[in-house]
């Protein structure tokens, strides 16, 4: 089954469950964004469906909660979009402002990935597969983003442009989803 998604004026997407992170901001110069980047997630790590990410990136994770909150409750990050197990689509931050999902990276050459990209988390863990409600939402969504930013024209993993630092979205993601002649992207990952 195939989703519509549209995207107003200032990037929000419908349809979506919105929770705005307040951790986003002004794209430097007001550049349209050329990369999608795919990560993985789930908090605590391996259990899913609970509020851990959507506390995560709203500044509420507890750290009393559990031993890997303590670890990561101070972080101030972000992603544009989770793709819950369940194919459930929920977006932090418009399209066209700042995401703070890739930390210290680089993509061919240039830094700050968050710049020039938009992240896309799924939820999961690296040694999982993913299944297929969050493909074929992936797929509608990628396809829908290209349509609004033709900016858009590449895809990597969180591992590729952080390498040493990252490992999602890890081995269990199939890239022959995204990448191919009848799918968003055409061009594989570097
Ligand atoms: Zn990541």
């Amino acid at each position: 089954m195939h989703t519509t998604f549209v995207f107003d004026s200032a990037g929000w997407c419908q349809p979506a469950t919105r929770i705005a992170s307040p951790n986003q901001d002004d794209r430097p110069g007001n550049e349209l964004p050329s990369l999608l980047v795919i990560h993985n997630i789930s908090l605590p790590p391996k259990q899913y469906g609970g509020p851990g990410v959507i506390e995560l990136f709203t500044n509420q994770l507890d750290a009393n909660e559990h031993p890997y909150y303590a670890g990561i409750c101070h972080l101030r990050v972000s992603a544009h979009f989770l793709i819950r197990r369940t194919g459930e689509l929920i977006q932090f931050v418009p399209v066209l402002k700042r995401a703070w999902h890739a930390g210290v990276s680089q993509w061919q050459g240039r830094e700050r990935c968050n710049d020039f990209s938009i992240g896309i988390e799924l939820e999961g863990t690296d040694d999982e597969v993913f299944t297929a409600a969050q493909y074929a939402v992936l797929h509608d969504l990628a396809t829908a983003l290209r349509t609004f930013l033709p900016s858009l024209t590449a895809v990597t993993g969180h591992s590729d442009i952080a390498p040493g630092r990252k490992t999602d979205p890890g081995p269990c993601f199939d890239w022959t989803r995204l990448v191919g002649p009848t799918h968003p992207f055409s061009q594989e990952p570097s």
